[in-house]
């Protein structure tokens, strides 16, 4: 199956009126994944300066949901005080965590102070100490372990997510095969392919267009020459093994008009059967609608509030329409499931920032995971290249000139 933009919905999200806040904070962690984009500088934010970043994005975002993250942020000493605090403001507070520190008397602590819930981050790449070299079907064992933590607190949400890299891209079906498995407990997965900056083919380029040593990122490598993983490959896969996925709706590139950065799709189904995906009607009416009725885009929303007042929407989207005539048949052959609970469960795919022929990265068009970086909102997955060369790097390739030297060449700009 080839996706098309047509088919999708572009999800209306901007930098101003976005669902998502990315609240960072600290730099530190206690794993080391391969493919993070952090590194230790400044440590723990002070609660303070964390309290202002919220009243920022909440002044200058209307998020829906602040994703609290690190860095680790269960190891900020402050964290039920954050959450807490996001939870006064009446946003959702939700953790992005490898979840290495939570317990069952840490969870109720953070579930007490309003938390609505998590995105575990477990994949083979993180250097988990008692995990070492484990496939990622093993690690469903992990997985397992804190869906069932999560879902002894009633209410709250619990995404899943995992970075794909060249040498794990086929055991994505044995993660989807999971959450299938785990559809009572797993409101989401996510797939976030893997990117690096290579430094033995590119140099980076500050601002002002002097080379700089890019090898000081966390995601630098000095040589690959994998390919690097694409969001309708991870569709692909997933379909192979998920025939009933189908994603509704899309963000595009900054720089490419046929990138897909952002794919998510919504399955509907229950315990014994999938049933189809939403459609990008239901996500033009749950955008627009959620907007209308709370003035946020929705970002999360719990299964308990979104199943029931799935099927109504019937008459207006086609993958909805498909769902409920599967669903129909199922109970027409198995009437005993009539009373079957129904879920939802969504998939989403991101392509992390790839480089373009001009130096320039194919960024997250309308980025959700904006971050707050001396009083403006930048996007997070690059914020080593601020705190480290004061803004973004363009790249080039060694041994080409650059774009700055070009234009010195020229004589242009003289
Ligand atoms: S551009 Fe934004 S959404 Fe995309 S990977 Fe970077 S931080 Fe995440």
């Amino acid at each position: 199956m080839t996706l098309e933009k047509r088919d999708l919905y572009r999800l209306p999200w901007s930098k101003n009126d976005n669902p998502i806040a990315w609240l960072e904070v600290t730099d530190i962690c206690n794993l080391r994944c391969e493919g993070c984009y952090r590194q230790r500088l400044t440590g723990h934010k002070p609660l303070e300066q964390v309290k202002e970043e919220v009243l920022f994005f909440k002044r200058w975002r209307n998020p829906d949901n602040v994703s609290i993250a690190g860095g680790e942020p269960l190891v900020h000493p402050d964290i039920v005080e954050i959450v807490a605090f996001i939870a006064e403001n009446g946003i959702k507070p939700v953790v992005l965590t490898n979840a290495a520190k939570l317990t069952p008397e840490f969870l109720r602590e953070l579930t007490r102070a309003g938390l609505a819930g998590f995105t575990v981050h477990i994949d083979s790449h993180q250097g988990r100490p008692e995990w070492q070299g484990k496939s990622e079907a093993e690690h469903n064992e992990l997985r397992e372990y804190y869906a069932r933590m999560i879902a002894g607190q009633r209410g709250l949400i619990a995404i899943f997510n995992s970075t794909v890299y060249p040498s794990t891209y086929h055991e994505i079906p044995d993660v989807v095969r999971w959450g299938r498995a785990n559809l009572d407990k797993v409101d989401g997965l996510v797939f976030i392919t893997y990117r690096t900056f290579d430094t033995e083919a590119r140099v980076g380029i500050d601002a002002s267009g002097e080379e700089v040593d890019a090898s000081r990122l966390s995601y630098s490598t000095h040589g690959f020459d994998e390919e690097f993983v694409t969001s309708p490959e991870v569709y692909q896969i997933v379909k192979e093994c998920a025939p009933e996925y189908e994603p509704s709706c899309y963000l595009g590139g900054t720089i490419r008009v046929d990138s897909f950065k952002w794919l998510i799709g919504v399955m509907v189904g229950s315990k014994h059967e999938m049933y189809g995906s939403a459609g990008a009607k239901t996500m033009e009416l749950a955008m627009a609608g959620h907007h209308l009725l709370y003035g946020t885009y929705p970002a999360y929303v719990p299964q308990l509030r979104a199943t029931p007042l799935l099927f109504l929407l019937a008459p207006w989207d086609r993958g909805v329409r498909q769902a409920m005539k599967r669903r129909l048949a199922d109970v027409a052959r198995h009437p005993g499931r009539l009373f079957d609970r129904i879920h939802v469960q969504t998939i989403g795919i991101i392509q992390a920032p790839d480089a373009q022929p001009n130096g320039q990265a194919d960024m997250c068009d309308s980025c959700p995971d904006m971050t707050v970086w001396n009083g403006t909102l930048i996007n997070s997955c690059r914020m080593d290249e601020y705190r480290l060369f004061s803004g973004m790097l363009s790249m080039a390739e060694k041994g080409k000139e650059t774009a700055a030297e070009q234009t010195e060449a020229s004589g242009e700009g003289r």
